[in-house]
């Protein structure tokens, strides 16, 4: 069976006899066409196929390889898939391009054996980088050297005399700076150690290099404002990573005027490989309005949506700084704190409600939690918004008794599986075992009719959508620890979670007659993953790897 675009007319379809090339009409040949693969279509009238075809950056038929080899013409890409399983491209929900750009900048520290290394390293990395940027990097630890001491600024001095190096200890509590980093700091032998802070000296008095706690703050604060072709180049690193882990969309979750004129350029020069969904940074600015102000656009150059905002109320569970009802069970007395105090969030959503914004509100402890769907009864009230689509980002720990107020007000939960299988070590520890039941409630959440936008909150945990599928589907970490899983009634089947990372987070965009589904008419978003996720053990979910990423028909990411 034959799903063909609806815009293909009676007279076309009768010239077009499948099997009988010499019929086809130059405007059906596909520019790619897929075969003999397993496709997951997540549309309920066809939800399996074996081939698409492509064409103008649009699905334009779903079927057998015969029906769609069929609309191949010389010119036209052929990949044969051998099995593999394409769904539609996948979407992470919630991550931070430009902090994981600025990661993958910074020199890889971890592991490393010796100061002379770390050196040679950084010699390399001066040799790449252009004037005025500093060499920074992340991860190292004397205690892996030999003779275990901290190290001075002389090995990094050598390495690059005319460029700042700056690079922070495994535990982010100290940094190592050489001799220029100190020099545009104006950092001496006069300097004082800050309150809760201590420079390194050696026995004449002289800073080492070495800088403790607050110390850092000394040189961190030299550190120059990044230009916008450096706000570019983290952006692109990220992105080329993005596909390579098999996305096709990214929601931005917080992002400032200069990161969307970043954006904005390289949408121009046709640098954006995959699609961008961005939520204004809302978070602590004591104004939002300079950002709401700005119209909301969609698809800009075919790339690149800007019509959310991104607040918060409440802080992490692994600091203590979620909010809850009650005390933390291993802090008593302590309940979190607000980011964003309760009525100044409801201010702010009713604002960005007004203006067109989607609201997408940090929320995490079940009175943070609570108090967001407060916020959002009355904003919705209050602004009359069409088609308000309110998410809460995380929702790591709702009440039983605040499930079945989601639904009514149309709220959207974006969750990230992985998440769980990162914290559920310690999770429990933080909220005891009656409560520890909402943890992360995939379950209750779809069976009350949400819809779950799934991300990653990427650099935070892998920004791999194979890893948070594997999650999804078996609450374990990658060592399969715990056996049966982690609260495993909480679990999602493997449709849900593809459901998540596709359809669900279509909806969450405003995208579902676009993408989240194969099906003509559909942007030819699509991933292509090694294996047959269906027919593997879930524990070979994370592994089974990406063969191709493709969005708007373009391959932008292809495994060697
Ligand atoms: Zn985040």
């Amino acid at each position: 069976m034959i799903v063909r675009a609806r815009w293909t007319s009676l007279a076309a379809l009768a010239a077009l006899s499948i099997g009988c090339s010499a019929s086809r009409r130059p405007e059906m040949i596909a520019d790619l066409v897929l075969t003999d693969g397993a496709v997951v279509t997540e549309d309920p009238r066809h939800p399996e196929a074996q081939a698409v075809a492509v064409r103008g950056g649009s699905i334009v038929a779903v079927g057998t390889s015969d029906e769609i080899t069929a609309l191949a013409g010389p010119a036209t890409r052929r990949i044969d898939l051998r099995g593999a399983m394409v769904v539609p491209g996948l979407t992470d929900s919630h991550g931070h391009v430009r902090s994981l750009g600025e990661e993958l900048a910074n020199l890889d520290l971890h592991g490393i054996a010796s100061p002379e290394e770390i050196a040679r390293l950084v010699r390399e990395r001066d040799k790449t980088l252009p004037a005025g940027a500093w060499v920074t990097g992340h991860g190292w630890d004397q205690n892996l050297w030999p003779g275990k001491k901290f190290p001075d600024h002389r090995l990094l001095s050598r390495a690059a005399p005319d460029r700042p190096v700056w690079l922070s200890r495994v535990d982010g509590h100290a940094s190592w700076a050489n001799l220029k980093a100190m020099q545009v700091a104006g950092v001496t032998r006069g300097t004082a150690d800050p309150p809760g802070g201590k420079i390194e000296r050696d026995g004449r008095g002289e800073p080492t290099g070495v800088f403790v706690d607050n110390a850092q703050g000394l040189i961190e604060k030299a550190r120059p404002e990044p230009s916008r072709e450096q706000i570019k180049d983290w952006l692109g690193l990220s992105l080329q990573r993005l596909v390579e882990a098999g996305l096709t969309e990214i929601h931005d979750a917080s992002v400032d005027p200069e990161d969307v004129d970043a954006y904005r350029e390289l949408a121009d020069a046709g640098r954006l490989p995959l699609r961008i969904y961005l939520m204004w940074n809302g978070i602590g600015k004591s104004r939002i309005e300079p950002l709401v102000e700005q119209a909301p656009f969609s698809n800009y150059k075919d790339r690149l949506t800007l019509r959310a905002v991104k607040l918060m109320i409440d802080g992490a569970m692994g600091s203590r700084g979620a909010v809850f009802l009650d005390d933390y069970s291993d802090d008593k007395g302590n309940r979190g704190l607000f980011v964003t105090d309760p009525s100044e969030l409801g201010r702010r959503a009713t604002l960005a409600m007004r203006k067109g914004y989607q609201v997408c509100t940090h929320a995490i402890g079940d009175r943070g939690i609570r108090l967001t769907i407060d916020a959002y009864e009355k904003a919705l009230a209050a602004a009359h918004p069409v088609d308000p689509r309110p998410r809460i980002e995380h929702l790591q720990c709702i009440a039983p008794a605040d499930v079945a107020r989601l639904k009514p007000l149309g709220i959207i939960a974006s969750m990230q599986p992985s998440h769980a299988t990162s914290d559920m070590y310690w999770a429990e520890d933080r909220v005891g075992r009656e409560r520890g039941r909402g943890l992360y409630a995939w379950r209750w959440v779809l069976d009350a009719g949400v819809p779950i936008a799934a991300g990653s909150d990427f650099p935070v945990d892998p920004e791999k959508p194979l890893i948070g599928l594997h999650s999804a589907v078996t609450r374990q970490d990658l060592k399969s620890w715990p056996v049966g899983g982690w609260h495993p009634d909480q679990r999602m089947t493997l449709e849900e979670a593809l459901a998540a990372y596709t359809t669900g987070a279509a909806y969450a965009a405003y995208e579902e007659d676009h993408r989240g589904r194969i099906a003509p008419g559909y942007w030819a978003d699509l991933t292509v993953v090694g294996k047959d996720l269906r027919r593997i053990p879930p524990e070979e979910i994370a592994d089974a790897g990406i063969d191709f990423t493709i969005v708007g028909g373009s391959v932008v990411y292809e495994r060697r």
